[in-house]
């Protein structure tokens, strides 16, 4: 298997990367998008940047909202007529308590689009199960607890729930297909000592990776680092020893457990990936990206309960470009580093190419 996390995947598409500046005159479709059929969710984690009060993500998020089926399948069928590459679900809530997941996955699972998600896990079970098991291209299950009684407590769950995560974990790769199952475990000053335990766990449960991530608990980078700070060390620690004594070609171990940048600042004033991966809210309004979320004021490009998503979509460039980076995304963002690359290759002097 080929690199899943790499920055590079927008350079395949040469012709999506050369339309993206302001001085283009060409829109495409975006390559990816993140949909968030619901923002319900039957757990309560205490650190959930959705529903935590002092964190800007979600900020202007109704718990309630969920994309109706018919819109649903209005934007299934505008994605595929666009030539969008790959939905991702998230949330919001979790993508398994909404109503119409499989009907989607099902219609979705008929067509080019590929199609992933995010999940606690709880409702992989069924049907949705089998769908995604057989034409997915990947499930990421998050978890925290490292056994029942710590999963509860984390998630205000009954103490059940985590031996049904474990064994729908177990269920769906019994199902065969090739949809990757992957485990994101979020880590917080409670766990830090239980990562390696937790991953040989994942290994024998029969996951194909587990990924290691902080917790975030704030919007400001130095006070998250503040409170890793503690614990950096030994967690690193023991994903390296995992890394060393667990992984084999057939269960991968990402480290993506990090202290944040001090500062969030950014040099650059238009934003490149909003117009390849942004994010349809459960709300129906359009967002920039995943990091300005629920955000009305910062985020938002435009609504689609009125219209089709494609007319929204090809209708004027100017709403790709009134976010200023530069002066709007001082706080933490997934596409910083992508971003950079982008802006970099596209200001390449064309009479300076040749001295590679
Ligand atoms: S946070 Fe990042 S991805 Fe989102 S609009 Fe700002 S620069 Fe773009």
């Amino acid at each position: 298997m080929g690199s899943l996390y790499s920055r590079l995947k927008i350079f395949h598409y040469p012709d999506k990367v050369a339309s993206l500046p302001p001085s283009s005159k060409e829109t495409l479709a975006p390559l990816h998008i993140r949909i968030k059929p619901t923002n319900v969710c039957a757990h309560n984690c205490y650190y959930c940047a959705y529903k935590a009060d002092d964190l800007q993500l979600g900020r202007d998020m109704n718990s309630r909202d969920s994309i109706p089926r018919d819109k649903m399948m209005e934007i299934i069928d505008d994605i595929e007529e666009m030539g969008v590459k790959a939905v991702t679900f998230s949330g919001g809530g979790d993508p398994f308590y909404y109503k119409h997941l499989e009907e989607t996955a099902a219609r979705l699972a008929e067509g080019p689009v590929a199609f992933a998600s995010l999940t606690n896990g709880a409702r992989l079970q069924g049907k949705v199960a089998e769908i995604f098991a057989h034409h997915g291209s990947w499930l990421r299950i998050s978890i925290d607890g490292w056994d029942a009684k710590s999963y509860s407590e984390y998630r205000g769950v009954n103490d059940k729930e985590f031996g049904t995560v474990i064994n729908n974990m177990e269920a769906f790769k019994r199902l065969g297909g090739k949809c990757y199952l992957g485990v994101s475990f979020i880590i917080d000053r409670k766990n830090a000592e239980h990562v390696y335990s937790f991953i040989r766990r994942m290994r024998d449960t029969g996951v194909d990776s587990v990924k290691v991530s902080p917790c975030i608990v704030s919007n400001e980078g130095a006070a998250n680092n503040d409170y890793h700070r503690p614990i950096h060390d030994r967690v690193k620690d023991e994903v390296a020893r995992a890394i060393e004594e667990l992984a084999t070609d057939t269960f991968e171990i990402y480290d993506t457990y990090h202290l944040l940048e001090e500062r969030f600042d950014k040099e650059y004033t238009w934003c490149p990936y909003l117009q390849a991966l942004h994010v349809i809210g459960a709300d129906l309004n359009i967002y920039s990206c995943q990091d300005k979320a629920y955000n009305l004021d910062s985020g938002l490009l435009g609504s689609i309960a009125d219209r089709r998503f494609r007319d929204f979509w090809f209708d004027d460039r100017e709403k790709f470009f009134t976010i200023n980076p530069a002066r709007d995304c001082n706080h933490h963002c997934v596409a910083n580093d992508k971003n950079r690359l982008v802006i970099d290759y596209l200001e390449s002097d064309p009479d300076h190419l040749g001295f590679v």
